[in-house]
């Protein structure tokens, strides 16, 4: 076990659907620790550094547009293997593989749609952080 930091993201639909609430709640109910966090508008250049690896998909401008439809909330979160933990409380990326009891299972509204960010690497928990923020 390594406490570890990961880069978590409220995604616009979280925002605008007034679900903030209970997905930090299901977070810190897991035992990590909010170190920082804000509030901010994203723009196509940040989302082609954070989506470097879907720039070339077709549904690409759509990300763009459903990411800058409104602020998201960015954190920084804490706490014993966190950046695999939140993984596993968001749950999977795939709509039709997103298990009841997490995140998206019980929210997402697509696979595009689903709420929340989390960082899958300790390399991109890095990079994202330093991101995000500075
Ligand atoms: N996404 C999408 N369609 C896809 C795959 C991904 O709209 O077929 C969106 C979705 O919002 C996802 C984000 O692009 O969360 C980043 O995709 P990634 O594969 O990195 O999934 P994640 O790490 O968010 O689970
Ligand atoms: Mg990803």
């Amino acid at each position: 076990m390594t406490v570890e930091r990961t880069y978590v993201m409220l995604k616009p639909d979280c925002v605008q659907r007034g679900l903030c609430g209970d997905v930090i709640a299901r977070i810190e109910h897991k035992g990590y620790r909010i170190v920082d966090a804000k509030m901010i508008q994203l723009d196509e250049p940040i989302l082609r550094e954070h989506y470097a690896h879907l720039t070339d998909k077709p549904f690409f401008p759509e990300i763009v547009e459903y990411m800058t439809s409104g602020p998201v909330l960015a954190m920084i979160i804490e706490g014993e293997d966190a950046i695999q933990g939140v993984r596993i409380i968001m749950g999977k990326t795939k709509f039709e593989d997103a298990e009841a009891g997490t995140i998206r299972g019980d929210y997402a509204s697509s696979t595009r749609y689903n709420l929340i960010h989390g960082s899958d690497s300790p390399e991109a928990a890095e990079a994202e952080i330093k991101r995000f923020f500075g």
